[in-house]
């Protein structure tokens, strides 16, 4: 069992970026080279902007290299939830924003030739519990009505048409939700930004950024400083010391994928017939979908423990068995690769993106990154270009985690992991 994410290791190989010579200064430097920090990289140097880009890892190897693949529809709180916060008007705005991301991917996808099998193969919302059905009918009335979205609601018995199991109790399907292959776009968007002449430097991590009295910063990383006279942190859950101001609004919560063994297209497609995403109501919930070569991808957060080899391991056990209990069919194929990635949580479950300190920033992106990260990138990169309209998150407050002397070590999560493990098992 390979203990890389799949989508790593069956994207083309990718080329060292690591061991080049800082420049002294440049126009904007982006901290971070996951789909935020490669998507601000490409739009800002798309206008003229000297760009460079450090990742302390190698690009992909934070969350956009780990995930689900999967660009779905929808907020990350509900649509009732968002009206109470923000008002419709907003909601719908925040709503469009997510829905036109997804479109942003497709766009570039096509434009820079970026060959990952991006498929609007639709999402199947499914329902663990009969309740989460009626909330289904409600959810698809109010999107529907207030949002401009069809979906299509499938009954318990309509549902075995789309998925080989008799776990849930109906379903809403989005037809407009996408999956990718996310090592081949990551890699893609990083050929893209190069190409339009940002530099990005891997194994290089920024150690401290500060504002000089003139306005601009001097960023501090393991090979030498350069000074910028924007900077962009686009580094989410895995936002380090370096930056202590996002790191105390961010929760970093583990999440874990398994890969069978190729299951062959006959018993791929009864399992998901029409190669669907699939995200079921729990709490602690599950995301499973097919890849390109009629594997099972199952992921979820099976245990509220950080990502190492040990964890991932013990976290892939676990999801073996969720995986069988839905999928009995699937009980005796061998698993090939598990991986685990941290996921960044803001307090009030949205994305935030702005100016801290002078610093511009998007993250927190609440398990919705893939597609939301592109769109925010592009965002950003108007936003540095002095259009604060274009960022949809404007004026929304990034609260801080409301635990005293928060600093970004979630000891807590555990117990809130107990919390909602007991909840789903609650009807
Ligand atoms: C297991 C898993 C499954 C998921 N599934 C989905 C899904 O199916 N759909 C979806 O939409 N979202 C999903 N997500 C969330 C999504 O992957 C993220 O929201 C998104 O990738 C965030 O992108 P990012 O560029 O902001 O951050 P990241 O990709 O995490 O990139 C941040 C980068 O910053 C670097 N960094 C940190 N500190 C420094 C520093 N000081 N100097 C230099 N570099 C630094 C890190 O090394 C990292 O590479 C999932 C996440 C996980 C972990």
């Amino acid at each position: 069992m390979k203990q890389i994410p799949y989508w790593l290791d069956t994207a083309p190989p990718f080329p060292d970026r690591s061991g080049k010579e800082l420049p002294d200064a440049v126009d904007v430097a982006v901290i971070g080279g996951g789909l935020t920090g490669l998507s601000t990289a490409l739009h800002t140097a798309r206008k003229g902007a000297d760009v460079l880009l450090v990742e302390k890892d190698k690009i992909g190897s934070g969350a956009s290299g780990r995930n689900g693949s999967m660009c779905t529809q929808g907020i990350t709180i509900s649509t009732g939830e968002a009206r109470k916060r923000y008002g419709q008007p907003r909601a719908r705005e925040l709503y469009d924003a997510f829905r036109e991301a997804v479109d942003v991917v497709e766009e570039l996808t096509e434009k820079e030739g970026i060959d990952c099998d991006f498929n609007r193969c639709g999402r199947l919302g499914v329902a663990y519990k009969p309740e989460h059905f009626e909330q289904k009918k409600a959810q698809q009335r109010d999107l529907a009505e207030n949002f401009g979205h069809e979906t299509v609601l499938l009954s318990p018995g309509e549902l075995r048409a789309e998925l080989g199991s008799d776990y849930y109790h109906g379903a809403l399907l989005d037809p407009l939700s996408a999956g990718l292959h996310v090592g081949k776009y990551v890699h893609g968007l990083a050929d893209a930004a190069e190409r339009a002449g940002a530099r990005i430097h891997e194994r290089n991590a920024a150690t401290a950024v500060t504002r000089s009295p003139d306005g601009t910063f001097l960023v501090e990383t393991l090979h030498g400083t350069v000074r910028a006279k924007q900077v962009m942190a686009a580094t989410d859950a895995y936002t380090d010391g370096s930056l202590p101001w996002f790191r105390k609004r961010l929760v970093s919560v583990g999440s874990f994928v398994i890969v069978t063994e190729p299951l062959g297209e006959e018993l791929a497609r009864e399992v998901i017939p029409k190669a669907r995403l699939v995200v079921d109501s729990k709490n602690i919930g599950h995301y499973i979908r097919l890849t390109p070569d009629h594997r099972l991808a199952f992921g979820g957060r099976a245990r509220f423990a950080p990502s190492d080899p040990a964890s991932d391991r013990r976290s892939g056990a676990v999801l073996k068995r969720e995986m069988a209990e839905i999928f009995p069919q699937l009980s005796n194929v061998g698993i090939d690769y598990v991986w685990g990635g941290s996921v960044g949580f803001s307090y009030d479950r949205i994305p935030h993106a702005g100016q801290a300190g002078g610093v511009y920033y998007s993250m927190g992106y609440c398990g919705h990154g893939v597609q939301m990260a592109t769109y925010m990138g592009r965002a950003m990169a108007e936003v540095m270009d002095g259009h604060p309209e274009a960022n949809p998150l404007r004026g929304i407050g990034f609260p801080k985690i409301p635990v005293p002397f928060y600093n970004g070590t979630a000891w807590f999560l555990p117990f809130a992991g107990a919390y909602y493990k007991a909840k789903d098992r609650l009807t």
